[in-house]
């Protein structure tokens, strides 16, 4: 595997030499989205081997209940015959060849569905294409050329939390933006002016000073582009991520390398850039479109509502050993509070049917 951290870095000193000091979201944007030498784009950063390793690749029971959740409500949408089966940022593509497995068993879904998968990684991609390699797969670089004319169910796993956003800092009663400079080689944060008021409108207490708010206008877009399109062409579909319910103060940018949290702007193409996702902004984005939120509740309970214990115990049933001790310790870590159980939320989105989604 080629390494390509050291151009990307020069690329980013060269951008801010000649633009001045960017700010969070241009510099993730490019760190992990700049063609052939951004993060994504030059490698796979899943698993043991990775940087990071998410719910559907600690076990096949996540991809199991998202799977039972999307048959659920394509059935109590009327099980349309034709239909969009949607995932944004499908990784390795595990968590849609979980689904699709466990939807087989399901008599007419698999015949209507048809699997759209939107990705900027052209090595995810590839996996993808290995992973789902039996299934007729139809990919895109964002939603904007998604077909107009059918239902959608959709899921979006750790997606949104790799889309870019930006940090004010409240200093001397003025928001400024916090953005990044170099110096002496190496990258450092500074503040700009900045005439925004990132918390007007909402329902926050007063800052403090030196608070920080995080602002993400892609997460919103994209939220109100999928709330839009399920308006216009009905369906549901769940958003899950790690975050918050409200909206609040704090600096939540991080790193992730070899599965340690690191120094966001040390090691830059070599980590994984994200923040936690402000799930509140994102409920007011799709319900601004017209779509029904469901809720937004934790994994944990998400996940225990839907039965994945009693799925552990049935694979209990047939595991010893090592294979035994790993499921339930896969059950632990998707579920448990001190694990991704509290962390992590699950949002449902709904129109066009009255439903009673499981789990929220
Ligand atoms: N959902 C997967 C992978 C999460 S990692 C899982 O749970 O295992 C984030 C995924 O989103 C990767 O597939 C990454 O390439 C993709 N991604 C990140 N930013 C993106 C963007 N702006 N447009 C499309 N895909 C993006």
């Amino acid at each position: 595997m080629i390494d390509y951290s050291k151009q990307l870095q020069d690329s980013l000193h060269l951008k801010i030499a000649e633009e001045g000091p960017i700010g969070i979201d241009v510099f993730m944007a490019h760190a992990l989205g700049a063609l052939e030498i951004g993060y994504y784009m030059s490698h796979d950063p899943l698993g043991k081997n990775g940087d990071f390793t998410t719910a559907p690749e600690i076990s096949q029971m996540f991809g199991e209940m998202i799977g039972a959740w999307l048959a659920d409500v394509w059935s109590q949408h009327g099980s349309p015959s034709d239909f969009i089966l949607l995932e944004l940022g499908p990784g390795r593509g595990t968590l849609m060849a979980d689904i699709v497995r466990t939807c087989t068993k399901v008599p007419g879904f698999m015949d209507g569905a048809q699997i759209h998968l939107t990705e900027m990684s052209p090595v995810l991609k590839e996996k993808q294409q290995e992973t789902l390699a039996a299934l007729k797969v139809c990919w895109h670089d964002d939603l904007s050329d998604l077909p107009d004319n059918a239902p959608i169910f959709f899921v979006a796993n750790e997606f949104f939390d790799a889309l870019p956003f930006k940090q004010f800092i409240y200093k001397g009663g003025k928001w400024a933006e916090r953005v990044i400079d170099i110096r002496d080689g190496e990258f450092l944060y500074a503040e700009q002016m900045t005439m925004v008021n990132p918390v007007d409108g909402m329902n926050l207490p007063s800052p403090e000073e030196g608070k920080v708010f995080e602002l993400s206008r892609p997460r919103q877009d994209c939220m109100a582009d999928l709330a839009r399109r399920i308006k216009i062409q009905t369906g549901a579909g769940l958003v899950i991520d790690y975050g918050h319910v409200k909206s609040g103060y704090g600096d939540t940018f991080q790193a992730l390398r070899g599965h340690e949290f690191s120094d966001p702007l040390k090691n830059v193409g070599q980590s994984d850039l994200t923040s936690h996702v402000d799930f509140c902004a994102l409920k007011g984005a799709a319900r601004e479109q017209g779509a029904d939120v469901l809720g937004v509740t934790r994994q944990g309970d998400f996940l225990l509502a839907l039965g994945i214990q009693l799925r552990a115990h049935q694979l209990l049933q047939t595991a010893s050993g090592h294979i035994a001790k790993d499921i339930q310790k896969s059950l632990h870590r998707l579920v448990h509070s001190d694990e991704m159980g509290s962390l992590f939320k699950v949002m449902g989105l709904n129109y066009g049917a009255s439903i009673k989604p499981a789990g929220f």
